[in-house]
């Protein structure tokens, strides 16, 4: 699934083809499920900018108007020369005065992705139900310490995966948080300290971070960036699929990472690391 570092991945890579005209639109048929509401028709509408909120894409659009896209568990959007042909491509915007990466396709094998084609005013009311981003500066100390203290009887990873919270983190990077921040997948909200809520805050920086640089990771699902291309955030883990903790390894130690099923979600922890 693509998670919060795939998707910062995707809107860095399609900043470079703004402003895109969308002179040609085609939706195939079955973005009637994929679309969940529609301000206006697209055409002639210019994508100024691309930014992202958690897991959501949001194209602002000029003379007005937004599409909030979100990619689901398989989708992407992919910038071409020619039409892709793409059996999965269901959304296709042309910009014919452009030489190069004049076709945005939206592909998505699963379909599970969703989109809002919002008026301002719309937009504005959807904006206001967003929660802060993690990699905000706004999700700070004082932001996830109140988010805690509402919520003392949760189990961290799994609360980790709440998109509500913390919107954007997926499995693997709550596996990878939990292991940075040196605390157990399985301690209660209400036992965390503020030193431990420090080190949370410090180590979703990290893993957020991280994963951008080497655009994401990829384990299913078949997730792939604007260039068609897989992430290799694979580097960065230092317990998720990992049989050993790499975070001993640097210390010159071996200790095996153990793999327990929390919540339904594969989870991986150190047991020297993780108190
Ligand atoms: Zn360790």
């Amino acid at each position: 699934m693509p998670e919060l570092p795939e998707v910062e991945t995707i809107k860095n890579q399609l900043i470079p083809i703004l402003p895109f005209k969308i002179e040609h639109v085609y939706f195939s048929p079955l973005t009637n499920r994929l679309v969940k509401q529609r301000d206006f028709d697209l055409k002639n509408h210019t994508i100024k900018n691309i930014l992202r909120h958690g897991k959501w894409l949001i194209f602002n659009l000029s003379p007005s108007g937004h599409i909030l896209s979100h990619l689901g568990m398989s989708g992407s959007w992919r910038t071409s020369h020619t039409p892709l042909k793409d059996k999965h491509g269901h959304i296709e915007f042309i910009d014919y005065t452009k030489k190069q990466n004049g076709v945005l396709t939206y592909v998505d094998p699963r379909r599970f992705g969703h989109f809002y084609i919002l008026s301002a005013e719309n937009f504005k009311i959807k904006e206001e139900q967003l929660p802060i981003d993690v990699s905000s500066s706004d999700f700070d100390e004082d932001h996830i310490a109140e988010i805690f203290f509402r919520y003392p009887n949760k189990i961290l990873k799994p609360f980790l995966l709440d998109q509500k919270a913390f919107p954007g983190v997926g499995n693997y990077m709550a596996s990878e948080i939990c292991a940075r921040s040196g605390i157990l997948p399985t301690r209660l909200i209400g036992e965390i300290s503020a030193d431990e809520i420090e080190k949370i805050k410090k180590s979703i920086g990290i893993v957020v971070s991280g994963a951008i640089e080497t655009k994401g990771t990829t384990f299913s699902g078949g997730y792939v960036d604007a260039n068609g291309s897989k992430g290799e955030g694979v580097k960065h883990l230092v317990v998720f699929y990992q049989n050993f903790c790499q975070m001993c390894l640097e210390r010159g130690k071996l200790t095996k990472v153990i793999k327990t099923t929390l919540a339904g979600r594969g989870t991986y922890h150190c047991p020297r690391c993780q108190k």
